[in-house]
Parts: structure tokens; sequence; C-alpha cells
């Protein structure tokens, strides 16, 4: 248990039932394993679970004297709330630097300014992040914090902190680098942290934070950062430690083609084999990117049930490359749909991602490559699987929690769009209606309910300035 009581987030404060919310006369993707689609119908959430969802009008349920929130949601369309396989929260702060850098370069230039992070910088650019993840769709997000610098004290406590306060459901990994600039890495020596320092810390936030229930607003991950950044002792140690404790593991990997010359002077392999010689694949495993990989590749990938974090806008800013995705999923590979750091995707929209993995798909593959039902599958059920949750989120369906998302389409952006999930994903982005993470009203009206929306920009822009500013 923390000082802050970040271990006790449950979503929903100070154990009121909320009630019943029903969402009435919307459009649904349920993206449920058949595609179930309703041009008018409800939703009903009982506290942090929806307990039904059909098509027309709600059946008579019974309120049990509870408060009953009824939603005129014509107009709208509901899907799962999207979830994020990928992120880096800390590179809110560190946006618009290096634009137009390639991965290896950026990094270079990077690593100098993050190396000045602390806690009091970190919670208010995570909770601005948080906040604008939640207004594109959002519901659940992961964390791949990386970078702690010595006097930086309980950085990842200080995410943990700010999701608590957004009110997202929140998988944070934590990250580390020990091979620095002097071992053969790329980051300087100044920000990496010994193995010993590494695991220790990583048993402990998982003792702390982890939480293992199906209605769970917070579990731990292991997560060191990239082939180029940490040795192999350390990936071989950390996939031990992730095991015993029965966490997931996490990674970036096959982002860029300088990483696949780096394997190949270094350890005679292609990144996946690396990985797959150290014990690293498995359905407990996801990786973000996996942009350069050959067809045994994907087969290795598949076969041993590792699944994709694809992120294609970061991929694009930094001209990394285009994912396989058409084949990765033809292959049987679980993919989901990550903004990746802001500081290499200053939009960080996660509806945009949405919009973004199928334009790349088709621009690389045809237009068939990816059609809009399965670009919004990558962001709802697909993450789900890549998280572990599929069996909690990622479907309107009885019985899973009430992660929701509610997209007003009859403003002017996308009034007379013949299809509600086109309009979705190929139109701009639309006003969010509603969304619900775990029952618990998060976003309404485009506005977020949980913090005011000008403190976290004023908040974020301070510490940015921080982090660019100081000697
Ligand atoms: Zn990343």
């Amino acid at each position: 248990m923390s000082d802050s009581g970040e271990a006790a987030y449950s979503g929903n404060p100070g154990n009121a039932r909320p009630g019943l919310i029903v969402l009435e006369g919307c459009a649904i993707a349920t993206m449920d394993e058949s595609g179930t689609e309703f041009s008018a119908g409800h939703v009903i959430v009982d506290g942090s679970t929806i307990v039904a969802v059909g098509p027309g009008n709600p059946p008579d349920f019974d309120t049990l004297g509870a408060e009953v929130r009824r939603v005129d949601a014509r107009g709208c369309l509901a899907t799962p709330g999207l979830v994020n396989t990928h992120h880096h929260l800390y590179q809110w702060g560190t946006r618009g630097m290096a634009a137009d850098a390639t991965l290896f370069e950026w990094l270079t230039a990077l690593y100098p300014v993050w190396a000045r992070l602390d806690a009091s910088l970190v919670r208010p650019v995570a909770s601005a992040a948080l906040g604008w993840l939640a207004k594109t769709g959002c519901t659940a997000t992961m964390d791949h914090h990386y970078l702690f610098p010595r006097s930086g004290g309980d950085v990842l406590g200080a995410t943990v902190a700010a999701a608590c306060e957004i009110g997202l459901r929140f998988h944070p990994t934590r990250g580390s680098m020990d091979l620095g600039a002097s071992a053969g890495g790329l980051p300087p020596d100044d920000v990496v942290e010994t193995r010993d320092e590494i695991l220790a810390a990583t048993q402990e936030a998982i003792e702390e934070y982890h939480d293992g229930a199906p209605d769970s607003m917070l579990r731990v991950g292991v997560a060191p950062c990239s082939p180029f950044s940490v040795t192999a002792e350390l990936l071989v140690e950390a996939a031990e430690l992730a095991r015993r404790a029965g966490v997931r593991l996490h990674t970036h990997l096959a982002e860029t083609k300088d990483e696949d010359e780096y394997c190949a002077e270094r350890f005679g392999c292609t990144p996946v084999e690396y990985l797959d010689s150290l014990g690293w694949l498995g359905d407990d495993v996801w990786l973000a990117h996996a942009v350069h990989l050959n067809d045994a590749d994907i087969g290795t990938l598949a076969q041993s049930g590792t699944s994709v974090a694809h992120c294609p806008s970061s991929n694009a800013r930094l001209g990394a490359g285009i994912c396989r995705t058409r084949a990765l999923v033809d292959a049987g590979v679980l993919v989901g749909l990550g903004v990746d750091g802001s500081a290499s995707n200053e939009e960080s929209s996660l509806l945009g991602e949405v919009r973004q993995a199928a334009l790349v798909a088709r621009a690389a593959g045809g237009p068939q490559a990816m059609s809009v039902r399965d670009a919004l599958r990558l962001a709802t059920i697909g993450g789900a699987w890549v998280l572990g949750r599929a069996a909690e989120i990622g479907s309107l369906e009885k019985f899973k929690l009430a992660d929701i998302a509610l997209w007003r389409l009859d403003t002017l952006a996308h009034a007379g769009i013949a299809d509600p999930v086109a309009a979705l994903v190929l139109g701009a982005r639309p006003p969010l209606e509603l969304l619900l993470v775990n029952g618990r009203v998060v976003v309404e009206r485009d506005r977020l309910v949980t913090a005011d929306e000008d403190q976290l920009a004023s908040g974020a822009a301070a510490a940015s300035a921080a982090l660019a500013d100081q000697p």
C-alpha cells in the first residue's frame, strides 16, 4: 500500500454505488466475436458492469431502488472504450523536439532532456497525457516508463497517481535501461541503472501496485526498454521475475532498420530471433512496433502467442516504416494499437491511430488490407487481448466491465455519413458525448469531468518549460 493510497484505486471513489446508466437510441458496434451491430439500440450499465446490450428500446429492468440515469443517445455511436497498448506518458513534456529526426537521432537528442525528469515533473505531464487520451476515446492504457534518474523520486508512483486522478484503467510497466553508451548501448551512461537496482525496483512496483482481480483498475507489467538499451542478462532475469510474479512482459522490438542492423552486427540474428533465444516470446509477452519482420519472424510470433502493439503514427513520424499488420493478423498474431510516446506522436489520439492504422495498411497493401471494422477491432478487443484483459473489456457484452465510448455523429463533421463505423474511423474525431470507465463518467459532452482541462494544460506547459530550459 502506498502513502497516497493508489493500491486501493478502484475507479469508483468512496465505494458509492454509481447506480444505473441507460444509453438509449444509439447505433452500437459491439465488437463481439461475431461483429454484432445495431443501428438503434440500448446499453444498460449497473455499477461497473454492462447488464444489457441490444436493439431497440431497453427492456423493463429492476432498478432495485438505484438511481437511474437515462441518456438520450440518438445521433451517437456506442463502441467499447479504446485500449492503448503502448505509450510513454512522460513524453507529453517533450513534444515537438527533434521533429524531423530518425529514431536513433531523436533518442540521442532527447535522452539528456529526459535525464532531468523527476516525480514532480512526471505527475503533471502524465495527468495531461491521460486526460487527452480519455478525450480521444481511451478507457484503458498501458504506460512504459523506463527513465529513472537517481534523484528523480517515485516516478512510477507519479504516473499511478495521475491515472487515479483522471480515472483510466491503468497498466503501468516498470521499464528499464542498463546498457549505456560505454558498454555499446545507445543511451548515455547517466540515464541507465544497474541490473540489481532495476530488478529490485521492479519487484517492489509489482508488490506495491499490481492488482490481478478481474475488475482491476491497476495491473503492473515488466518492460526492459529495447535490444539496444538493455543487456541480455537483464532481459533474461526480468522475464524470470515477471513469470514468477505472474505479470506480463513488454518491450520495443523491430522498430527501425537501424535496430535490425544493430542486432545483425551484435547478435548475428534478427530482433525476433534474439528475443526467442532469450526465452522472451510467449502469450504473456507483447511487443511494441514489430515493423521490420520477415515471414519467419511472423511465424515465430504466431506460434509463440506473442502479441503486437501497432503504433502507426509514431512509425510514420519517425519514418520507421509500416508494420505488416495484415500479414500478422492473417498469421494469427494478436494486434492492438498504441499511440506510443507523445514525443513521437504529438497528436496522441487513440482514435487517430485507428484511422492511421487503416490508411497505412491500405497505402502499403491496397484497399482490402484493412477494413474500417478491422481497424476498430484492433483498438478495442484487439487491445484487450494484448493486455490480457479480453474476458473483461474490449467489447460491449453482458457482464463485461462498463468501459464505453459514446461518440456524437450528428454534428457538422459527420451528419449524413452513411455508415457510423466508417464515420468514426475515417472521419474527423467526433465529440465524445460520454466516456465511461468501470461505469464512472470520465468525459461528458467532450469535456473531461475528472480534472480541470485548463489546469492540466498549464501544469503540462510549466513542466515542459522546466524540462526544456534547465541546464
Ligand atoms: Zn515506445
